[in-house]
């Protein structure tokens, strides 16, 4: 896409300390090499947000980094989107594998569905 841009050093810095070097999303601690940089509103609404609010969402506000998992799933999802799809994940499996279904029936791995709050929303909670 044409509105991504080259992060300075500084930029990617400034990304990677927003959780203290931790995946915005899973909490898992990443090096600042690996870091991905994420677009929370996802970049094809580039256009539509420049125009109709003014905002670019290449700035800080709109970034978070995350590990290469969590950036490959997300990819052009939004925040809500992300988190259903993942929330949606047992019954995924419930209806598609038979492994895991194996699995769950012998007690190897027990389903615990929740509401998925990534690690950026709980270090806001702390904050406020
Ligand atoms: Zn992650």
């Amino acid at each position: 896409m044409g509105n991504r841009k080259r992060w300075t050093a500084a930029e990617r810095e400034s990304v990677y300390q927003k959780t203290g070097g931790r995946c915005a999303y899973c909490g898992k601690a990443i090096e600042r090499r690996q870091m991905q940089i994420d677009h929370v509103i996802p970049m094809e609404f580039y256009e539509t947000y420049k125009v109709v609010d003014g905002r670019d969402l290449n700035d800080m506000d709109n970034l978070l980094p995350a590990c290469r998992s969590c950036n490959n799933y997300k990819d052009t999802l939004t925040l809500d989107k992300f988190r259903a799809a993942l929330e949606h994940m047992p019954l995924v499996l419930e209806r598609d594998s038979t492994t895991y279904r194996n699995a769950v029936r012998f007690g190897l791995v027990t389903p615990t569905p929740h509401k998925v709050t990534f690690y950026f929303e709980t270090l806001n909670a702390r904050t406020h």
